[in-house]
C-alpha cells in the first residue's frame, strides 16, 4: 500500500495529538484519507515515510520558496546553532536582518519580530488600535490572519475549510469589534467606515489573497481602500505574511505599487523556522514599548537561529532578484499548462494566479471573492487532488488554499505534473 507507514503513524499520532496533527489543515479533512508523514525533503521534492517521492507544491505553506533544505541556509543555522540557540538578550544578527528587510520593503522604517504569523497580526492590530485610539477593525470574510480571536470571523484557510468560521471560544465582545466586508467590494467598505464613523482603527487584508484559493485584488480596489483610509484616519494593515519576499523582492506593495501603514510578515522571513514580523514608519512604531504604551514581547523573538535561516534566505533573494521572474515563469507555464489541459478535457474550471501563487477552482464563475471560491465542486477537488497525489505532486489540501511554487522545480518537475494532470484526465 502506497501510505501503509503514513498511515499507522497517523493512527499513532492521534492517540497523543488531538486529530493527530499540530494544525488542522494538515489532517486531510477536507480531502479525506491519510495525511502523508514527511521523512525528509531536499530541493522541490518531499520523500515520505513510506518512501514515496513527491513534487512540493505547498513549500511548507509558503516559506520554502528557494526549495527544502536549501544548502546556504542549512549552513547558516548549523553555524549558529554551535554558538547557542537562545539568549533572551539582543544579538548582531537582529539587526541585521532587520536592516536587511527595510531595505527590501518600500515604506517601512522598523520592523519588530515575532515568532509566527499569527503573533505578527494580532500585534500590529493592538499597534494600530494604540495609535488610532480606535477599536474596531475591517476584515474580509475569506482571508485569514492567524488564529488570534479578532480574525476568526469567517476566516479563510483550515477555518473556513473546517467548517467553524466563528470558532467557539471566540467571546461576543471581541467578535463585535471586527466588522467583515466582501473582498473586492470597496462601496461594501465604505458602508462599514459610514456606519461606523470614527470607530475604525484599520482595515487588515491580504493584498492578494491566498487563503480562499488565490484571489487578486480588483482594478482600484487596493487604491480605493487607500484613499477611503487616508480620508477616515484609518490605517491600512497589509498582511504580507504569504506575499512578503515571494511576490517581489518588496512584496505586493512592490508589485502592486500601492502603500499600507503597517504590514505583517511571516514565512519567507524566516526561511522555514518560526518568524512573523510586523513593521511600518518609525512614527508608528513608536507607540510601541519599551518606546510607548502598547506592549508587545516574546521569550523566544529574534531567535538566533530563525534570524540566521531569515537571514540566509533574504539575503540570497536580495542578490538573486532573477528568482522572481524564474518563478513567475514556472508559475505561469503551470497555470497554463494546467489550464489547457482543463479546457481540453471540458472541465469546468477556473485558474487564479499571480506570480508564484496560484489555485484551481472547479467552477464556472470567476472567483473573485469568498462568495464566488465556496461555489467551488468540492467532490471533484477532492478527486483532483488524490489523483495527483497518487501520481507523485503534493497539491495544497483544500481548495481553499493557493499552491506556493519554490524555485527548486526543474523544468521535468513542472512536465511530469502537467503528466499527471493528463493522465488523470484521460
Ligand atoms: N496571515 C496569513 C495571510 C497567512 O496565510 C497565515 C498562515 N497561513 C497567517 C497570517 C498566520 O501565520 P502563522 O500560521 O505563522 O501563525
Amino acid at each position: 500500500m502506497r501510505y501503509q507507514r503514513s498511515s499507522a503513524l497517523f493512527a499513532e499520532a492521534q492517540q497523543v495529538i488531538p486529530g493527530g496533527v499540530n494544525s488542522p489543515v494538515r489532517a486531510f479533512n477536507a480531502v479525506g484519507g491519510t495525511p502523508v508523514f514527511v521523512k525528509y525533503a531536499k530541493g522541490a521534492h518531499l520523500y515520505d515515510e513510506d518512501n514515496n517521492r513527491l513534487i512540493d507544491y505547498i513549500s511548507s505553506w509558503g516559506p520554502l520558496i528557494l526549495g527544502h533544505a536549501h544548502q546556504e541556509v542549512v549552513d547558516r543555522i548549523v553555524e549558529q546553532a554551535q554558538k547557542g540557540t537562545s539568549f533572551g538578550m539582543p544579538t548582531a544578527i537582529e539587526t541585521e536582518l532587520a536592516e536587511l528587510a527595510v531595505s527590501m520593503v518600500p515604506n517601512i522604517d522598523q520592523i519588530r519580530f515575532v515568532n509566527s504569523g499569527t503573533e505578527a497580526c494580532m500585534s500590529a492590530v493592538r499597534l494600530a488600535r494604540g495609535y488610532t485610539g480606535r477599536e474596531k477593525i475591517i476584515k474580509f470574510a475569506g482571508c485569514y490572519h492567524g488564529h488570534s480571536d479578532a480574525f476568526l470571523i469567517q476566516a479563510g484557510s483550515g477555518a473556513v475549510t473546517f467548517g467553524s468560521p466563528n470558532s467557539p471560544g471566540v467571546t461576543q465582545g471581541t467578535a463585535k469589534d471586527t466588522l467583515l466586508a466582501n473582498y473586492n467590494d470597496l462601496e461594501n467598505v465604505k458602508e462599514l467606515v459610514q456606519a461606523n464613523s470614527g470607530e475604525i482603527a484599520a482595515i487588515i487584508l491580504e493584498p492578494v489573497a491566498g487563503n480562499m484559493g488565490c484571489i487578486l485584488p480588483e482594478e482600484g480596489f487596493l487604491e480605493g481602500l487607500r484613499a477611503l483610509c487616508d480620508q477616515e484616519g484609518i490605517l491600512l494593515l497589509f498582511d504580507e505574511v504569504m506575499t512578503g519576499f515571494r511576490l517581489a523582492p518588496g512584496g505586493a506593495q512592490e508589485l502592486l505599487g500601492i502603500r499600507a501603514d503597517i504590514l505583517m510578515f511571516g514565512k519567507v522571513i524566516g526561511g522555514g523556522l518560526p518568524v512573523g514580523a510586523f513593521a511600518a514608519r518609525k512614527e508608528i512604531m513608536a507607540h510601541l514599548a519599551p518606546l510607548g504604551p502598547v506592549y508587545q514581547a516574546g521569550t523566544l523573538s529574534g531567535n538566533p537561529l530563525a534570524m540566521s535561516a531569515g537571514l540566509a534566505m533574504l539575503t540570497h533573494l536580495k542578490n538573486n532578484p532573477d528568482v522572481f521572474n524564474s518563478l513567475d515563469a514556472k508559475c505561469e507555464q503551470l497555470a497554463d499548462g494546467i489550464g489547457s489541459i482543463l479546457k481540453e478535457k471540458g472541465i469546468v474550471h477556473q485558474v487564479n494566479r499571480l506570480g508564484s501563487m496560484v489555485s484551481v477552482h472547479f467552477c464556472e464563475e470567476k472567483v473573485r471573492d469568498f462568495a464566488s471560491a465556496a461555489k467551488g465542486n468540492n467532490e471533484h477537488f477532492m478527486r483532483y487532488f488524490h489523483g495527483m497525489l497518487d501520481r507523485g505532486v503534493y497539491l495544497p489540501p483544500s481548495a481553499f488554499e493557493s499552491y506556493f511554487l519554490n524555485d527548486a522545480l526543474s523544468q521535468s518537475d513542472i512536465e511530469f505534473t502537467l503528466d499527471a494532470v493528463k493522465d488523470l484526465y484521460s
